[in-house]
């Protein structure tokens, strides 16, 4: 795998390359590579040469940060000033925002590299990257499966060493499943730490943008550049801090919770991996403790009424009026907006969007949608109380290593099952990280995550640089400097 960010930013500072040579280096790779994994659904190779030039005058002038000149990729779903995000469906066809998310306008004043818009499942909405409108996204580790998703593409383009990092996000596990169906890590910020300015909307209440890297420290590297309060979203907060300079590796005295429901449904192999990371922590010196959380079992229920609700309401906005395609043949604006829906949106995307609008209707928005919310309320409840005694949770990501292509659209309720591990974490508004723990005998990497309390970044990632640190992750693929 390339170089982690301190790396490369040491040999741009010290004038042993310039960006020009590394952004290069990165789209030659990009060509090389993305044909076998589709990864990237846009690159703009002029507009990455401009941003490192400009890189490389920072530099000269000793101004930027650490993503000075570093060249990272951006899932389909965040705006880009002038550069085509449209959340990889037909009916954002061309799309073009006339404004960064707050995310972009950070990295960009910080002088990193845009390479281009990474493949994702339409509209966030899935665990394959299968349901893009450009294609599949295959996983670079064999082919023959899945990166995950929803964002999928930016895992296979961190894995396959086509960007130093990708910006994805997370309604549902769409950074931390991908990042470990692909062998990298993946962090999920708290809910209020990074502005969702500029982030087109699943679910509102549970999207979150995070990084997607081939290192714990690179995580935090970039979630310090784009995390803290921005007025532009009512949700963000001021209580996010820098990281990078609280990690240390040392995990003596921390508690570690073990809750049993994460593990039950979990394909052996999987649960022997992550639960073998238990004994690691015990040895550094960590406690490890039990814990239950019985509320978490209607998670997976709420979030799928939850996410399903909000996106009904935030797809509303596609009408053939405001944004993107619109139908050719109609009678009157009915007709119009009907007809442009029914081609503009994909067959998983239609089924949420009536889904919601099931659970948001008369008569069912009280045994559904209300009482959804107040799942939502224990689970977070119980959370709470959990951090009184323990000081992160650890459990798998998903309960098996990649899916083969074409699995989740035969097995659809199997594939919305298998974020059960992932989605209380949402629910909830907690941080957690995703990283490898290990391999199976299949060669696919096992994931493995590590939840905090709120604003607690720097405790589950503390926690995932010991565990790396003992278990490195090797790989010969992707851009060497
Ligand atoms: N797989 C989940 C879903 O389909 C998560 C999606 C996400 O986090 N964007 O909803």
């Amino acid at each position: 795998m390339p170089g982690k960010i301190a790396e490369y930013s040491e040999l741009l500072r010290s004038g042993k390359i310039s960006s020009t040579e590394l952004t290069k280096a990165y789209l030659d790779e990009i060509s090389a590579s993305n044909p076998k994994y589709n990864a990237f659904v846009s690159v703009d190779p002029d507009r990455a040469l401009k941003a490192a030039a400009k890189a490389d005058k920072a530099i000269k002038n000793g101004e930027g940060g650490l993503l000075t000149g570093i060249p990272y990729g951006v899932k389909d779903n965040i705006a880009e000033k002038g550069v085509v995000t449209d959340c990889c469906s037909k009916i954002l066809e061309n799309y073009r925002p006339t404004y960064n998310a707050a995310v972009i306008e950070k990295l960009n004043a910080g002088y990193a590299v845009p390479l281009g818009k990474n493949n994702m499942d339409e509209f966030a909405m899935g665990s394959s990257t299968e349901t893009s409108v450009y294609g599949a996204a295959l996983n670079p580790v064999n082919t023959s499966f899945v990166p995950g998703g929803s964002s999928g593409g930016g895992a296979a383009a961190v894995r396959a060493g086509m960007a130093t990092f990708a910006l994805g996000s997370d309604t549902g596990g769409s950074i931390r499943q991908p990042a470990a169906f692909t062998g990298i890590v993946g962090l999920k910020p708290t809910y209020g730490a990074v502005s969702r300015y500029g982030l087109i909307a699943y679910g509102s209440s549970l999207d979150q943008i995070g990084p997607m890297t081939t290192s714990v420290e690179d995580a935090a590297v970039v979630f310090d550049a784009i995390s803290g309060s921005d007025k532009r979203d009512m949700t963000s907060s001021p209580l996010s801090s820098p990281v990078s300079d609280k990690l240390t590796g040392d995990v003596k005295k921390m508690r570690i919770g073990y809750p049993k429901e994460y593990f039950e449904g979990i394909d052996p192999e999987v649960k022997s991996i992550v639960e073998s990371a238990f004994s690691f922590y015990e040895k550094a010196g960590a406690t490890i403790k039990e814990v239950s959380v019985p509320a978490l079992k209607s998670a997976l229920p709420a979030y799928y009424i939850i996410a399903c609700a909000e996106a009904s309401s935030n797809l509303g906005r596609y009408d053939g009026i405001r944004y993107g395609i619109r139908a050719s043949d109609y009678d009157d604006v009915n007709d119009m907006i009907m007809k442009t829906r029914s081609m503009g949106f994909g067959k998983e995307v239609k089924r949420r969007i009536m889904l919601g609008t099931y659970v948001l209707s008369a008569g069912y928005f009280d045994a559904y949608y209300k009482q959804a919310l107040r799942v939502r309320e224990s689970v977070s409840e119980a959370m709470r109380d959990l951090f009184a005694s323990v000081d992160a949770l650890l459990t798998p990501v998903a309960p098996t290593t990649a899916f083969p292509l074409n699995y989740t659209s035969e097995n659809m309720i199997e594939t919305y099952m298998s974020d059960f591990c992932t989605v209380p974490v949402n629910i909830a508004g907690l941080p957690a990280v995703s990283l490898p723990a290990g391999t199976a005998k299949s060669g696919l990497p096992v994931g493995m995550q590590i939840i905090g309390a709120k604003f607690r970044e720097d405790v589950i990632l503390n926690a995932a640089l010991a565990y790396e640190a003992d278990h490195p992750v090797k790989t010969d693929m992707g851009v060497r400097i």
